[in-house]
């Protein structure tokens, strides 16, 4: 298991959103254009739970030591994720993954 003394702050470099199920042309049509943005996933989670992920880097990651620079005062969200959440650690995350807008029309042809 990959620990938090060899990672280079993985967590802290993006966060996620729940999106709700996608129902009709519209919402799927949103992700598309989700998708045009750089640093941007939609994935549905293990859980059956929609969500988007965007990367951006928290400010408080220290760069030379990849710790936090703000540990005493981290928010909550923070101290909840574990080692056995660690995206390093936890294999397959994702049922379904769209890194581009074609990745949704391949996904709607098959299904
Ligand atoms: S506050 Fe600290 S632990 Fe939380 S995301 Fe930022 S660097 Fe990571």
């Amino acid at each position: 298991m990959v620990t938090c003394d060899e990672c280079n702050a993985e967590c802290c470099r993006y966060i996620t959103l729940d999106y709700a199920t996608p129902k009709d042309d519209e919402d799927w049509d949103e992700i598309r254009w989700m998708l045009l943005h750089k640093g941007v996933m939609v994935y549905l989670d293990n859980d059956g739970d929609w969500q988007v992920e965007i990367r951006t880097p928290c400010k408080h990651i220290d760069e030379k030591t990849f710790k936090c620079k703000n540990y005493d005062k981290r928010p909550k969200v923070c101290k909840d994720h574990g080692l056995h959440e660690c995206e390093l650690n936890e294999g397959d995350f994702a049922e379904v993954i769209f890194k581009k807008p074609e990745d949704v029309d391949e996904y709607l042809q098959k299904n």
